[in-house]
């Protein structure tokens, strides 16, 4: 890595963990990277997952609505917006403080992020990502007359919504995310992928789908026109036979080979399947641009060039 690349980070679940107590934890460790990558000098973006958090707002106040409480119905866009607060008001912090114990003054802010998605997208014909909790047959049965959700039985769990995964086309607050770069400042932005939305007019108008976080920070990083992408997981490096005798951890990763695996079944989709993809989608966007897949844990190390995977 040269000096002062501009770098878009994204955080994977185990960045984050599951409770706001464990959450507060985990962000202490997780800003330690991030800010070794300030502390050299390189321009840092951060995009994060959401599936948990959502996940735990989504059904608690769906919850409270059904309760004797009679909360008003939360719809899933505004669910995601405030799993962006919640998770960005963390990084946020842990980073201003981990940036002032090294004596680093730069300010930390959170863009709550509307993500733009074609209305067209063939994803919303067929709805794959399940979200909220899990329901009897027959009350579910009930969300899909009354509300027209897709309901779908989960691995023998119980009856589950599950929404579309479109792909991100365009990112609305983008300018304000390029000047807050320019001046140096650290962005938390597309958290959870974005607020999905589509554009009708001056309007933009929020969709119950979930947009993949890896797909959304390839397209951040490209809109930036960044030099890096890195996706920070639970996995030091790529495997082709994952998890199989002859697994084989990768160092590099072409565009060409990347494609033979995909086509080969190497990737588990929803988990390195969409890292994959969207590392390919930046790398190949434009000669120069190169994507590292790693763990949060030897992120440095990754970053030197020791470990990790690099698609270019
Ligand atoms: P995140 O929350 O970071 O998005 P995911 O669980 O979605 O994490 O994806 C990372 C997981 O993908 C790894 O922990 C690993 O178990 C799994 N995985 C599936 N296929 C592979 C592969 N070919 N090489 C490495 N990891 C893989
Ligand atoms: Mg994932």
């Amino acid at each position: 890595m040269q000096f002062k690349d501009r770098i878009v980070v994204a955080l994977g679940g185990n960045a984050l963990g599951n409770t706001p107590e464990e959450q507060l934890e985990l962000v202490k460790h997780t800003a330690k990277p991030i800010v070794d990558l300030i502390e050299a000098g390189h321009e840092v973006i951060l995009a994060h997952g959401n599936g948990p958090q959502v996940g735990m707002i989504n059904l608690a106040l769906s919850t409270a609505a059904n309760s004797p409480a009679k909360t008003p119905e939360m719809p899933f866009p505004e669910c995601g917006a405030m799993s962006q607060g919640y998770i960005g008001y963390h990084l946020q912090n842990a980073i201003r403080e981990e940036l002032l114990n090294r004596n680093m003054h730069i300010p930390v802010a959170t863009v709550i992020t509307q993500v733009i998605v074609d209305k067209n997208d063939p994803a919303f014909q067929h709805p794959t990502k399940p979200v909220g909790a899990f329901y009897s047959e027959e009350a579910a049965q009930k969300l899909i007359e009354e509300k027209g959700y897709h309901m779908v039985e989960d691995s023998g769990r119980g009856w589950r919504r599950v929404v579309a995964s479109p792909k991100p086309v365009d990112v609305a607050e983008k300018e304000t995310i390029k000047t807050l770069v320019e001046q140096g400042q650290v962005v938390i932005t597309v958290g959870g992928g974005g607020i999905p939305v589509y554009e009708t007019g001056n309007r933009l108008i929020g969709i119950p789908a979930v947009i993949d976080k890896d797909f959304a920070s390839a397209k951040i990083a490209e809109i930036l026109d960044a030099d890096y992408l890195i996706i920070l997981t639970a996995v030091e490096q790529v495997a082709i036979n994952f998890g199989k005798p002859d697994e084989k951890w990768l160092a590099n990763l072409s565009l060409e080979e990347a494609d033979q695996y995909i086509k080969e079944g190497h990737f588990a989709p929803g988990s390195m399947l969409p890292k994959v993809q969207a590392a390919m989608a930046f790398a190949g966007s434009k000669k120069g641009r190169k994507a590292l897949i790693t763990s949060l844990e030897k992120a440095k190390e990754g970053i030197e060039g020791k470990t990790g995977t690099i698609i270019a």
